[in-house]
This record gives C-alpha cells, sequence and structure tokens, in this order.
C-alpha cells in the first residue's frame, strides 16, 4: 500500500553550529521497511532522533498519521505509535526481562498486553526462558533482541530502530533481519531502519541515502545497483 504514515519537509539539523541534516525530505509509507543507509557521521542517528523527538530540530515539518508533530514532546510521539529503538539505553539493566516489557506494554489495553508479551516470547524465545534473570545478564545479542522486543511490546504504528546489526555476529544479524521481516508482515506496521550492514538489501522495500546530511537517492531497493549501494554506503 503506498499510503504515507510519516513525512519529514525541509528538516534541518544542528548540533550548536554544526549542520548534521541540510534540507532533509523524507517518507515511510505504511506495511514498508525502509533503511537509511550512509556512511558514518552521515545524518542517519540525527534523523531518526529528529523524528522520535529526542532531537530538537532547528527548521522543518514532520507529519506522522496526519498530525504536525514536529514540537511535540517526545511521550506524546510515543502515544500516538512512534517509537525510537536507540542503539543503547532503552533497556533497564538491573530490572528482569519481564518488567522491562511489562512497563513496554503499558500504553496498550489490558487485553492487548498480554497478547503483546506473548507475541515477544513467541519471536524470541530466550527472553522467556531468561524473563526472571536481570537484563544486564543477557549476552550483547540477547540484549539487542530485548531492545527490539521492547519497541514490539509498545505496539508502535511506526518502529525507529537504530543500526540494529551494530556488534552482532554476522548469523544473528540475518536472523534478526528475518524476524524484523516478520514483525513487519504479521503486524502491517512501518518499520524504518539506519544500517550500515549489506543485508538491508535483502529486507528493505525502499532505500534512502545520506551522505555529509543530504540526501542522495530515495529508491525502491529493486532499482537500485546493488554493487553501488555497497561500495558507497555499506560496510559488512
Ligand atoms: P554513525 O553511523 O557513525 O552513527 P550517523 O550517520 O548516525 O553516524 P550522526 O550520528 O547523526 O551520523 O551524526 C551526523 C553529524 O553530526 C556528524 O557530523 C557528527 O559528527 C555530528 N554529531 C553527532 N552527534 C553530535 C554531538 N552530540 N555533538 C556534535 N556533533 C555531533
Amino acid at each position: 500500500m503506498n499510503e504515507a504514515i510519516l513525512k519529514v519537509k525541509d528538516l534541518n539539523a544542528y548540533y550548536n553550529s554544526v549542520c548534521a541534516l541540510k534540507g532533509i525530505n523524507f517518507h515511510a509509507n505504511v506495511d514498508e521497511i525502509v533503511g537509511i543507509v550512509g556512511p558514518n557521521g552521515a545524518g542517519k542517528t540525527t534523523l531518526l532522533e529528529s523524528i522520535a523527538g529526542t532531537h530538537k530540530i532547528r527548521e522543518g515539518e514532520i507529519y506522522f498519521l496526519d498530525h504536525r508533530i514536529e514540537h511535540w514532546p517526545v511521550l506524546k510521539r510515543r502515544k500516538l505509535g512512534l517509537m525510537l529503538i536507540p542503539q543503547e539505553g532503552n533497556v533497564f539493566p538491573m530490572m528482569s526481562i519481564k518488567k522491562n516489557l511489562e512497563v513496554s506494554v503499558l500504553y496498550s489495553s489490558r487485553e492487548e498486553r498480554e497478547k503483546l508479551l506473548d507475541y515477544v516470547y513467541e519471536l524470541f524465545p530466550v527472553l522467556w526462558t531468561k524473563r526472571k534473570n536481570n537484563a544486564n545478564t543477557l549476552s550483547g545479542g540477547q540484549q539487542k533482541m530485548l531492545a527490539i522486543g521492547i519497541g514490539i511490546a509498545a505496539n508502535p504504528r511506526v518502529m525507529l530502530i537504530d543500526e540494529p546489526s551494530i556488534g552482532l555476529a554476522p548469523k544473528l544479524v540475518t536472523r534478526l533481519f528475518d524476524t524484523l521481516k516478520k514483525i513487519k508482515e504479521d503486524s502491517g506496521n512501518t518499520i524504518v531502519l539506519s544500517e550500515q550492514n549489506i543485508k538491508i538489501l535483502n529486507i528493505a522495500d525502499r532505500l534512502f541515502g545520506l551522505e555529509a546530511g543530504e540526501i542522495k537517492f530515495d529508491e525502491k531497493t529493486e532499482n537500485l545497483s546493488r554493487q553501488v549501494i555497497k561500495d558507497l554506503y555499506l560496510g559488512g
């Protein structure tokens, strides 16, 4: 379906006097995985944080589900269904895995909560096995699963994920990406993820290329030359 659920218009973002994003126009459709690719420092994290509200933009407009949201606080955006999974920091390390997930379902109705938790445990059975343990007892890969699980448990319409493959062994990257595809197919929701891993080409419907804070392309993955994208934008 070609219906934009998220739109960014003429966005500029700065860190003091350093311009990190220049005139960005971006959109994500319903039922789509959009990859944001680009080298280190391209502005991928800043774009995701600007959309989620954790980075204050200087100019531009952001629309989500027909609301204009660029001045909304993070929590209001989250309640409407926009959830950022940062590279680090959305897991409470000294809390049990179960509690971490339970906090995330709090904005859903009582009937939905159990279904969401069951779904996360079905996707990541290790989280069920270890549910009573503190999150800091999980391996790096398992913590990443918990971070994504926390995102899913919040039942967002759009999940923004910042470089989920970082620090994961190649096999785990493949499994994680397969899981993201399944989540999209099961829910019909939208996933926007920044990546530098070549495997993004296997799951993204569309790719958005960023370089030095500017858009270089916005194209369906099938129309892009894999080799060019790999050489210019992706690492491993
Ligand atoms: P990476 O893949 O390395 O995470 P990225 O594509 O996510 O890179 P950003 O982290 O968004 O890029 O950074 C965009 C630009 O903003 C870079 O030039 C970076 O140096 C600069 N930048 C990022 N965070 C800060 C900060 N806290 N203070 C100053 N400049 C920053």
